[in-house]
C-alpha cells in the first residue's frame, strides 16, 4: 500500500507523524521550486510549526518545471517520508505542512490564484540559480531568455518567478491585500537584494508603477540554509518504503546537521521558526558568504575533482587524503575573506566530519550540476577579493582550473563525463582533450557569463590558472594536488 492519510495510523511508532489535523490548517506560505531541499528544510520546520498549533502557516509548493513531484506525492495526499542520516543511524519522520502540489507549467491560474490569496503572506523560493535568469557575472536580468520575453507578453500565463510574482503583486494590489514578503532560500549571495533587484528590473520593463510600489512595499529578506540535501536514489525510495511498511514513491535523505539564517524581516508577519532553531538576524551577509565559500566552495572543488576522477561521492573523494589536504589549503585562502563576525575555522571543522558522513551518498556529479552557474558566486566572489588584496589564492585557482577540466568529455578512467549544466551546453565548449592546456583555458576564459570581463584580463589569475590546468592535465588531478600542495 502506498503512504496516505487512510494509511498513516499503521505506521511503526517510530516514525514521527503529523500531531496536528491537517483539515484545519490554511495555506499561508506559496513555496517556488518544491525540490528535495526545500522537502527537507523550509517544509520540516514549517511541520514544526503546525506540531506548535501555529496552523496558518501551511504550505502550496509548486515547480516551475517537472510535475515529477507532484506525480510523486499527491497521490500520498502530499505527504512524504524525512530520513535523517548519519553513519548507520536513521531517523523517519512523515511531513504533513504541503497542503498541496501545483506544476506552473500545466495550471499557471491556479498557482496565481494561490498566490493571490490573501491569507498566504509569504513566497519562499528554492529553484536554482539557473531560477534567476541572470547574468550572474553583472547581476543583470537575462532579458532575451524566452521565458522573460514569454513573460512580459503574457503577462496572466507567467512562466518564470518573476512573471508569477508580478502578476500576484497586481491582484493582490487590487483586491487590497497585504502585500507578500519574498523569502529566496537559494545559494545566491546576498539572495534577498537579488531577487528585488531583478523583479524591479523585470517589473520596470512592463509597469514601472507597479515597480515603484514593490520597491517601497515588498520585503525580500535575506536568508541562509545549511543542510546537505543529497537528491533521492532508488535505493532510498526502496529502503524507506520497506522501513516504513508502506510504499512512498518520493521520500527525502538529509543530514542532521541544519543551519538556517534569516534576515529578520517580515513586515507581515512570518511563523515562529525560532522555536526550531532557525536565527533571525538584523544582517544575514557574515553567515551567507561563510556557508557559501567554505562549504559551497569546497563542495564545487570535490564535485570537480569527483567528475574528474571517477569519484561517485563526496565521500569517497573525501577518503583520499589528497584530496583533504587540497581543502583545508583552499579553506585557509577563503577564511580570510570572511566577516570577523563568524569562525570561519569552526564552520571547516564540523565539515570536515559532515563530508565523510557515508550514509549520505551525496554524488558529486549531482554537486557539479550547473557549475557554470555556481563557480561565479562560490568560488570567484571570494578569488576577486583575494587578488583585489595580493593574498594567497593559489589553492582557489587550483580549484577553478580543477573546474575546466571537470568539463572535458572524458574522466582519467577514460569514461565520459556527464554535465548537467545547460547554461555551460549553450556555450560552444570546447574538446578539451583534443587542445593544448593553455588553448582550452584561453577558451573557457572568453565565457563571459561566467569569468565576467575583468579575471581574463588579470594576469597573476591568468597564469597561475594556466600553470594549474596544464598540470593536472599532465599529472592528473589527485597527483597534479599532491605537487601543488608540496610546491
Ligand atoms: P532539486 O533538483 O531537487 O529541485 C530543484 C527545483 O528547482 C525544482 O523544483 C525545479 O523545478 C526548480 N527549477 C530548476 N530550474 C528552474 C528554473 N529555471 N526556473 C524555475 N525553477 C527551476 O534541487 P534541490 O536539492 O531542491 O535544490 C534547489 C536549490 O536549493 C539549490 O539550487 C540551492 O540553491 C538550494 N539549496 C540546496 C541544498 C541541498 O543540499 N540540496 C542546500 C542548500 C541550498
Amino acid at each position: 500500500d502506498r503512504l496516505s492519510a487512510a494509511t498513516l495510523p499503521r505506521l511503526a511508532q517510530s516514525v514521527t507523524t503529523p500531531a496536528y489535523d491537517r483539515q484545519s490548517v490554511t495555506p499561508g506560505i506559496v513555496h517556488l521550486g518544491v525540490g528535495a531541499f526545500h522537502r527537507a528544510h523550509q517544509a520540516v520546520f514549517i511541520d514544526d510549526c503546525l506540531n506548535r498549533g501555529e496552523t496558518r502557516w501551511g504550505i502550496v509548493a509548486a515547480s516551475l518545471r517537472s510535475p515529477d513531484t507532484r506525480d510523486a506525492i499527491e497521490p500520498q495526499d502530499n505527504l512524504y517520508t524525512f530520513c535523517l542520516r548519519d553513519g548507520e543511524s536513521e531517523r523517519m519522520r512523515v511531513i504533513g505542512s504541503i497542503l498541496e502540489t501545483i506544476v506552473a507549467p500545466a495550471e499557471p491560474e491556479r498557482l496565481l490564484e494561490r498566490m493571490a490569496d490573501p491569507r498566504v503572506l509569504i513566497v519562499t523560493l528554492t529553484v536554482t540559480e539557473k531560477g534567476y535568469l541572470t547574468n550572474l557575472a553583472s547581476r543583470s536580468l537575462l532579458r532575451d531568455h524566452p521565458d522573460i520575453v514569454h513573460d512580459l507578453e503574457n503577462q496572466e500565463r507567467p512562466r518564470s518567478i518573476f512573471g508569477f510574482i508580478l502578476a500576484a503583486t497586481r491582484r493582490r494590489r487590487k483586491e487590497g491585500s497585504r502585500p507578500l514578503t519574498l523569502l529566496s532560500c537559494d545559494n545566491l549571495p546576498a539572495n534577498g537584494h537579488v531577487l528585488q533587484k531583478l523583479l524591479l528590473e523585470f517589473a520596470e520593463l512592463t509597469d514601472p508603477e507597479l515597480a515603484s510600489f514593490i520597491r517601497t512595499n515588498i520585503a525580500c529578506p535575506c536568508s541562509m540554509v545549511d543542510r546537505i540535501v543529497p537528491a533521492t536514489t532508488d535505493a532510498d525510495r526502496e529502503a524507506i518504503s520497506t522501513a516504513l511498511g508502506l510504499s512512498d514513491a518520493w521520500p527525502v535523505v538529509a543530514e542532521p546537521y541544519f543551519r538556517f539564517v534569516i534576515e529578520d524581516r517580515f513586515p507581515h508577519g512570518r511563523p515562529a521558526l525560532e522555536k526550531s532553531g532557525v536565527e533571525f538576524v538584523g544582517n544575514v551577509e557574515p553567515y551567507e558568504h561563510m556557508k557559501l565559500r567554505i562549504l559551497n566552495g569546497s563542495h564545487s572543488a570535490i564535485a570537480a575533482i569527483g567528475q574528474i576522477a571517477g569519484l561517485a561521492t563526496v565521500a569517497d573523494a573525501w577518503d583520499e587524503k589528497p584530496v583533504r589536504d587540497f581543502i583545508d589549503a583552499y579553506w585557509r585562502e577563503t577564511e580570510r575573506t570572511l566577516d570577523p563576525a563568524v569562525d570561519g575555522a569552526e564552520f571547516a571543522d564540523g565539515l570536515r566530519e559532515r563530508f565523510a558522513n557515508p550514509s549520505l551518498q551525496h554524488k558529486t556529479m549531482q554537486i557539479a550540476s550547473d557549475a557554470s552557474q555556481k563557480v561565479p558566486l562560490r568560488i570567484l566572489g571570494p578569488l576577486r577579493e583575494l587578488l583585489a588584496e595580493k593574498a594567497e589564492s593559489r589553492a582557489v585557482i587550483f580549484a577553478v582550473a580543477l573546474w575546466i577540466r571537470s568539463c572535458a568529455d572524458k574522466n582519467e578512467k577514460g569514461q565520459p563525463i556527464t554535465i548537467l549544466d545547460p547554461a555551460f551546453k549553450e556555450w560552444d565548449a570546447p574538446d578539451q582533450l583534443a587542445m593544448t592546456p593553455d588553448a582550452v583555458v584561453d577558451r573557457f576564459l572568453t565565457f563571459e557569463r561566467t569569468f565576467g570581463s575583468d579575471l581574463p584580463r588579470n594576469e597573476t589569475f591568468v597564469l597561475a590558472l594556466k600553470a594549474a590546468y596544464r598540470d593536472i592535465r599532465e599529472q592528473g588531478a589527485l597527483a597534479a594536488i599532491e605537487r601543488f600542495l608540496k610546491s
